[in-house]
């Protein structure tokens, strides 16, 4: 594994600063993990030993953020992007799993190095001294090992947000969980109860986005359960159909792994099945089934979703995805225009990454689903791309025309203009205004709606 670390200038330029002042100062974290494994950073942290008054004084003529003065971070804007640059600090006393009772200033990178949470995070650079890695961080890297700083019960226990992380990057990163750091996940987990709803969001919200989430997620799925107890419930569930190989939990895992690695798609396939333990019922043949539970799922994912803080488009985008994922949509421009009409085209195309994560974690018929879904995909892309009128405000008239023919307004005129844009979306007439105001005096007068 190379060594070499490419500072981009901004970055360099801030560390030779605070070196200049006298202080030293180090790239640290993830980026410098992310550069070890030849991928890009997506940002850069620095650490260094000047306390946040003389990093300020030393970024006089730059725009300075404290972003908590007590905890050391300054954020020193750039002209390429915002660098956050931390104190060297240690931390002790986490009487509540979640933050420090002191933090302490200190002079040595490594007395730093030793209060971050796993060895891959925990390895500083910068261009004078090279790497500062004083726990074994580049070989575990290189042996893609997940490992604890220190003693992974206290360290867990100290914080327990670090449980979350520790999952987020086994999912995201090609890291194995070492032992003792995987022991120690399963012994602390109750302790998540410490930590505030939206940060367990936002590390679930990653970790559902990694390319390892299936055997994370099944080897912690009691860690799985402390954030959202809901989700036990569908563990072992035997779906007792020849439909599904696989059990309510695992099938929902299968499926996230088959999904685009898209926050709301993966959130809508966790949740999808989370109503079926409740809707279970055998016929007379043995055969398990689960009516209606899609309906039921959708209000417990809103509550789910609701209490991890989620924002309330993304609580009412998933919820509309658990309950629609039932749905059927023949590949027809009708029912296509239809499905438009009532999801738009975004949401719509959820629905169908959804449907295939849904299907190919399925045993029997997958292939045979997947054709019909990629159908619907299909005449989605064409009347897309035709820009054809699927919903009331695409009809090329409105309210207004009606009442202009002697309508009075109310719920009637509803009425009428859903009856036209039907004919147009079965293709029965064309959306033009001249040919729809035709047909609407046409429709008046056979007196159709009185
Ligand atoms: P990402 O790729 O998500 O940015 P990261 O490792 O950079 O990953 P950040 O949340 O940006 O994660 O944190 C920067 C660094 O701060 C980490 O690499 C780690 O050294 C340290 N750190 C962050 N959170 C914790 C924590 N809860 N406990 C201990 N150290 C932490
Ligand atoms: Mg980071």
């Amino acid at each position: 594994m190379s060594t070499r670390i490419f500072l981009p200038s901004d970055v360099a330029a801030l560390i030779a600063r605070l070196q200049k002042h006298g202080f030293a100062a180090y790239a640290v974290g993830g980026c410098v993990r992310d550069s070890l494994r030849g991928v890009v950073p997506h940002d850069w942290d620095v650490t260094t030993a000047a306390t946040p008054e003389q990093i300020t004084a030393v970024f006089a003529d730059h725009r300075t953020i404290t972003v908590g003065a007590q905890h050391g971070t300054v954020a020193v804007v750039t002209d390429e992007r915002t660098v956050e640059i931390t104190t060297f600090r240690t931390e002790s006393g986490y009487t509540d799993s979640r933050h420090p009772d002191t933090v302490t200033f200190v002079a040595d990178i490594n007395a730093d190095l030793a209060r971050r949470d796993f060895t891959v995070n925990a390895m500083a650079y910068n261009e004078q001294d090279g790497l500062a890695d004083p726990f074994g961080g580049q070989e575990d890297l290189a042996n893609g090992i997940l490992r604890c700083v220190g003693d992974a019960v206290t360290r867990f226990s100290e914080d327990a947000l670090r449980i979350l992380r520790g999952l987020r990057f086994a999912a995201t990163l090609p890291l194995r969980i070492a032992p003792e750091t995987a022991h120690a996940l399963h012994e602390t987990r109750d302790r998540l109860h410490n930590i505030a709803a939206e940060r367990i969001a936002v590390e679930l919200t990653k970790l559902l986005c990694g390319q390892n989430v299936l055997p994370v997620l099944q080897e912690y799925r009691d860690v799985l359960a402390v954030v959202i107890p809901e989700i036990a419930a569908t563990f072992d569930f035997d779906q007792r159909n020849p439909h599904h190989c696989y059990d309510v939990y695992m099938h929902t895992l299968h499926a996230i792994d088959a999904a685009p690695s898209d926050p709301i798609v993966r959130w809508a396939v966790l949740l999808h099945d989370i109503g079926k333990p409740h809707t279970f019922t055998v016929d007379e043949d043995g055969i398990g089934h689960f009516k209606g539970h899609a309906a039921v799922g959708a209000p417990m994912a809103e509550e789910i979703l609701t209490r991890l803080r989620m924002s309330r488009d993304t609580v009412q985008t998933v919820t509309t995805l658990v309950k629609a994922h039932d749905r059927q949509i023949p590949p027809t421009e009708p029912a296509v225009k239809r499905a438009l009409g009532r999801f738009g085209e975004s949401l719509l195309r959820d629905l169908i990454a959804v449907k295939h994560a849904d299907n190919d974690a399925h045993a029997l018929y997958a292939t045979e689903r997947r054709a019909q879904w990629q159908a619907v995909e299909t005449v989605l892309n064409r009347v897309s791309e035709k820009e054809a009128c699927f919903s009331l405000k695409d009809l090329a008239v409105k309210g207004s025309d009606i009442t202009a023919l002697g309508v009075s307004a109310g719920p009637i005129v509803g009425k009428i203009l859903k009856h036209l844009l039907n004919e147009v979306i079965d293709g029965q007439i064309e959306n033009d205004r001249h040919a729809l105001l035709t047909r609407l005096h046409a429709l008046l007068n056979e007196g159709v709606f009185f």
